[in-house]
C-alpha cells in the first residue's frame, strides 16, 4: 500500500490514535518506539517474546512468530505503518502486511539485504562509476562451485548467504583444504567465499530515504569491531579521510536509490589499503534498518537515526542533517557485568561514575540478564572539541574495563 503522510496525533484509518508499527521487539525496536512516542505516535510491536526490549515500552506488543497469520493481522488492525527493526523478518509476512499497510522497507529491499549474493549484485548495479565495488567473491553452493574457486580468493572468509551478524556464521579460511572443511562446519548451505583484503579502517553510511525519493545522508562513521561485534564508533572531522567520506556517503545513497528504498538504511565499508595514503572503498554489507553504528546520532546530531525511520514511514519531510557535536560511541555488551569472569556473579558496571564524566549519555535496552556477547546498551559521548571526547571516551573506557581506544 502507497504511503500517505501520517500526521502524529491525529486518528488513524482504524479509527483509533495513528499508531507505527515495528516487526521485532530487541534494542532498536525499542529506540524506534521511544522516537515515535516523543513525537505523538501510539506504537506496537511484533515480538514472540513477552520481554522483548521493544515490546514492554510500546503501547501494543503481538506476542506471536513472525509469520504467525493472526498475529500479523492484529498487528495490522492496529497500525497505520509498519516498519522493521531486524532483517531477518521473513520477507512473505512483509508482504503480507505490505498488501493492506504500507510497509518500509518493502518486502523486496529486506530481503536483498538478507541475502548477501543477492546484496552484492545490488551494490554492483547501484555503482557502475563510483569505483567502489565489494571484494572479490565466489558464490558456493554445490561441490563444483567449490572446486572452481579462483586461487586468487585464498585466504579468504567464508560467509552464510543468509542469517550471518555479529561475525556469526563465518569462518576464516586460508587454502582450499580448509575452504571444504568449513563449507561442511557451516552445514553446506549456500555461502559466500570473500578474498581477505588488508583493512585500514572500517567505516559506515546511514541515509535516510522517503517514499518521494528524497534522500539524505548522516557523516560516516568509523567502526572498530572486537571479536565480530562492533565496538566502538568515532563521528567528527579527521577520524577518516574526507574524500573518501563523500564517496561512501554518494555510494550509500545510489544504492538507496537503486533500491527504491524508503525507511532508514545502513550500508558498511572497508577502507582498504591500495598503496595509496587515503586507501579504497569496499562496500561490504548493507542493513534494511537503523544500526548500531549509528547511535551516536541520539546525543551528536539534530535529528537521530530513530526520528528519521519515523519520518520516513510515517511520509513526513526528511531534512539535512545536522552534526552538533563530535562524537564517540561506546557499546555496552554483557561482559562489562562480569570483570570477575563469565562464572562470576554478574555486577553492574559504575554507571555513576560513568555518568558523572561531562558529555555521557547512556542508552541501556532494559535486557534484564547480562550476558557475555549480549548487547546491553551504549554510552554517547558529546563534548566541545574532538581531544575533550576523546578524553572523556578513555575516561568512560577504563571506568567500564573496556580496553583503552586507540
Ligand atoms: P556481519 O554480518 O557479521 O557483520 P561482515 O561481513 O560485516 O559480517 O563481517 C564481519 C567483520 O569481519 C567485518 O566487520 C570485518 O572486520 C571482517 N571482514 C569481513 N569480510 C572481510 C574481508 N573480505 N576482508 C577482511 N575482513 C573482513
Ligand atoms: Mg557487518
Amino acid at each position: 500500500m502507497t504511503l500517505k503522510t501520517l500526521l502524529p496525533g491525529t486518528t488513524g484509518a482504524t479509527g483509533q490514535q495513528l499508531t507505527l508499527g515495528v516487526m521485532g521487539g530487541g534494542q532498536l525496536g525499542r529506540m524506534f518506539v521511544h522516537a515515535a512516542q516523543a513525537m505523538g505516535y501510539f506504537t506496537a510491536v511484533l515480538d514472540p517474546d513477552p520481554a522483548s526490549p521493544a515490546g514492554r515500552v510500546a503501547h501494543y506488543h503481538v506476542q506471536t512468530a513472525y509469520d504467525d497469520e493472526q498475529g500479523l493481522a492484529q498487528l495490522m488492525q492496529r497500525c497505520d505503518a509498519i516498519t522493521t527493526e531486524f532483517e531477518n523478518v521473513p520477507a512473505p509476512a512483509l508482504l503480507t502486511l505490505g498488501a493492506h499497510r504500507p510497509v518500509a522497507p518493502g518486502a523486496h529491499a529486506v530481503a536483498v539485504a538478507q541475502d548477501r549474493l543477492k546484496e552484492k549484485a545490488h551494490f554492483v548495479a547501484s555503482l557502475p562509476t563510483s569505483g567502489i565495488a565489494p571484494a572479490p567473491y565466489a558464490a558456493i553452493e554445490s561441490d563444483a562451485l567449490l572446486a572452481a574457486v579462483p586461487a586468487d580468493l585464498l585466504p579468504g572468509i567464508l560467509k552464510t548467504a543468509r542469517l550471518g551478524y555479529d561475525g556469526k556464521g563465518q569462518v576464516r579460511v586460508k587454502d582450499r583444504a580448509e575452504l571444504a572443511t568449513a563449507w561442511d562446519r557451516l552445514g553446506r548451505v549456500p555461502c559466500v567465499l570473500e578474498k581477505m583484503l588488508p583493512l585500514k579502517a572500517e567505516c559506515s553510511v546511514i541515509v535516510a530515504r522517503g517514499a518521494d525519493g528524497q534522500a539524505v545522508s548522516y557523516p560516516v562513521q568509523r567502526n572498530t569491531h572486537v571479536d565480530g561485534i562492533l565496538a566502538v564508533t568515532e563521528v567528527f572531522d579527521g577520524a577518516l579521510p574526507a574524500v573518501l567520506c563523500e564517496k561512501a556517503r554518494a555510494a550509500t545513497i545510489a544504492i538507496a536509490h537503486q533500491l527504491q528504498y524508503v525507511g532508514v538504511l545502513c550500508v558498511e565499508y572497508f577502507v582498504i589499503d591500495d598503496g595509496s595514503a587515503d586507501g579504497a572503498l569496499v562496500v561490504n554489507e548493507m542493513a534494511p534498518r537503523p544500526h548500531n553504528s549509528g547511535h551516536y546520532t541520539q546525543n551528536a546530531c539534530d535529528v537521530s537515526q530513530f526520528e528519521q525511520q519515523v519520518r520516513a514511514m510515517a511520509g513526513l519531510p526528511l531534512r539535512a542533517v545536522r552534526q552538533h557535536s563530535p562524537a564517540i560511541m561506546l557499546n555496552v555488551l554483557g561482559d562489562l557485568w562480569f570483570p570477575d569472569g563469565a562464572h562470576s556473579k554478574p555486577r553492574s558496571p559504575v554507571w555513576d561514575q560513568v555518568l558523572a564524566l561531562p558529555g555521557t549519555h547512556l542508552h541501556l535496552y532494559g535486557k534484564l540478564d547480562a550476558r557475555p556477547g549480549r548487547k546491553m546498551g551504549h554510552l554517547n559521548i558529546t563534548g566541545g572539541s574532538v581531544a575533550e571526547v576523546k578524553a572523556t571516551a578513555q575516561s568512560a573506557a577504563r571506568l567500564l574495563g573496556l580496553p583503552a581506544l586507540a
